[in-house]
């Protein structure tokens, strides 16, 4: 699933296939896409020219020239495929972008759960988003005030896009082996410094994951999830004391930490 580093790299490909082009037209492959983008919504954006492609945590917003906001969330295995808007659509393109250029932006999404809305000028299209993982607003301060009287341990907390925007499960678990800190802590059991560890270990494993997608940006078949500390390493030697890294299910999803250095 897709978190701030890879679908920051997703919107500079979407940025240089799209800024700047008028759209031709917007088709809806798909049953699925068509209940937040009707084809009666999607008709009309033919003509509107993209000004402005940003990303908000692991949202994408493609402003148009009437002030009018295309708001994309990939959610689990949404990507972007440009091709020529002559060619026959991939078997899982479910939302195409034709430009008046010949050019066409492709949303491929096999699981089909990718949303695309059209938002009217002024609307701002995420209102409960908190600040960028990569925000310096995102501090131990702002991890106090949110979590004071709550009960949830510091992993999934950390999946709350209201509490930060851009962070998912791979990076959770790394940003806490950063921070060495146990993943099943209860928030409100953690001081102002060992939540200080934690912003600052939530902004290196992105860093790193940015840095990465920096490197390989414009490189064929390029990928930006490298090599991980935790995720995906059950069994596997932990990168600082060697111990095995432990799987453990929290919320319904996998968590791995290393048990010595996040004791
Ligand atoms: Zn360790």
């Amino acid at each position: 699933m897709p978190e701030l580093p890879e679908v920051e790299y997703a919107t500079r490909i979407a940025r240089d296939a799209c800024v700047g082009k008028v759209l031709a037209s917007v088709r809806a492959l798909h049953a699925s896409p068509r209940r937040t983008l009707p084809d009666a919504v999607a008709e009309t954006l033919a003509g509107d020219r993209i000004v402005e492609v940003t990303r908000r945590g692991k949202h994408q917003l493609l402003r148009l020239a009437t002030g009018r906001t295309l708001h994309v969330h990939f959610r689990m295995t949404g990507d972007w495929r440009v091709t020529r808007s002559a060619s026959i659509p991939a078997r899982f393109a479910r939302v195409v972008f034709d430009f008046t250029d010949g050019t066409r932006l492709a949303l491929d999404d096999s699981r089909a759960l990718a949303v695309v809305a059209l938002h009217p000028p002024g609307i701002d299209p995420l209102p409960d988003l908190g600040p960028e993982a990569t925000a310096e607003s995102f501090d131990a301060a702002w991890l106090v005030q949110h979590f004071t009287g709550r009960r949830t341990p510091i992993k999934p907390a950390l999946l709350d896009q209201r509490l930060v925007a851009g962070i998912g499960n791979i990076y959770a678990s790394e940003a806490l082996w950063y921070a060495k800190i146990d993943p099943t802590c209860r928030v409100d059991g953690l001081t102002k410094t060992s939540l200080a560890a934690v912003a600052a270990g939530v902004k290196r494993a992105l860093r790193k994951a940015l840095d990465r997608a920096e490197r390989y940006y414009g490189a064929d078949g390029a990928s930006t999830t490298g090599r991980f500390n935790v995720y995906d390493r059950e069994g596997g030697g932990c990168r600082r004391c060697g111990v095995a890294i432990v799987r453990i299910t929290q919320a319904a999803r996998s968590t791995y930490f290393c048990p010595t250095c996040q004791a």
